[in-house]
């Protein structure tokens, strides 16, 4: 999977997807990611400028149309002569709407995404006209550009790639994946200040650590985020208790 991002800031996108996991899959040619600097086509040969003030007025500053297509059209064109049947173009934006789980699988089964990163006040609107299919948030809250938006997407879509993780099981048991959020583990040692690792993890039983497990999440995900328990209650209502058998049935 190949992800291609614009931005005005390329290194803190190589360095931030270089290291762990995403690195590997880099190396392993899972994914590629390649960060690309909207200032190399400016069309200001001089100063290589890519904002401007904001007509209308009000305070700071907001990146211009041209370079942002200018870049877009380079992408576009390696994306279309891999033979790519189509891509998705991805504004990061507080006005977009807010990422999850189910988005970031969606967007993994694409072969190409393109993500542009905003900085300053924003982005000329006919550029994001033009270009963008998709408006996405990661929260209610602004940052400073669409550097570490991207980065959180990334990581999380990339991560549901097919060999990117060692064992696609984590992905499919963990928070996030059904409503319900992950049940706590233990590692070594089975006693630690004092605190034991609950028995049932030490009994080799696997179908009752699955129940415990289970149970464990239903319990924290009601505890934590309750109108996700909500949510996991409606596509799994409690089972009607058994009707005891009359004698004379
Ligand atoms: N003036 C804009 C905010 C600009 S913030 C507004 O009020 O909507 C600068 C850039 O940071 C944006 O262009 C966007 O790319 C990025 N950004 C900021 N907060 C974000 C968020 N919550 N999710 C995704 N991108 C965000």
């Amino acid at each position: 999977m190949n992800f291609h991002i614009m931005t005005l800031f390329p290194e803190m996108i190589t360095q931030g997807l270089s290291a762990s996991i995403m690195g590997r899959a880099s190396e392993k040619g899972l994914i590629s990611v390649n960060a690309v600097n909207i200032r190399d086509f400016s069309a200001d040969q001089k100063h290589h400028k890519v904002d401007d003030y904001t007509y209308g007025g009000g305070a700071g500053m907001l990146m211009q149309a041209q370079p942002i297509y200018d870049c877009y059209q380079d992408i576009r064109k390696k994306i279309d002569e891999s033979g790519a049947a189509s891509h998705r173009v991805i504004y990061v934006t507080p006005q977009g709407q807010v990422f999850n789980q189910k988005m970031a699988a969606e967007l993994a089964a694409e072969s190409d995404l393109v993500f542009l990163c905003g900085h300053y006040e924003g982005v000329d609107e006919r550029v994001l006209d033009e270009i963008v299919t998709d408006y996405i948030s990661i929260g209610d809250y602004v940052l400073t550009g669409g550097e570490l938006p991207a980065m959180v997407m990334i990581d999380a879509i990339a991560r549901l790639v097919p060999g990117v993780l060692n064992n696609n099981e984590s992905a499919s048991t963990e928070s996030h994946s059904n409503y319900l959020l992950e049940y706590p583990q233990y590692s070594r040692p089975e006693e630690w200040m004092g605190k034991k690792v609950p028995e049932i993890l030490l009994s080799g039983d696997h179908k009752k650590v699955d129940e415990w497990r289970l149970e464990q999440s239903i319990e924290r995900t009601r505890l934590r985020r309750p109108e996700l328990y909500e949510k996991w209650l409606l596509e799994n209502p409690p089972k009607p208790p058994k009707k005891k058998r009359k004698k004379n049935d």
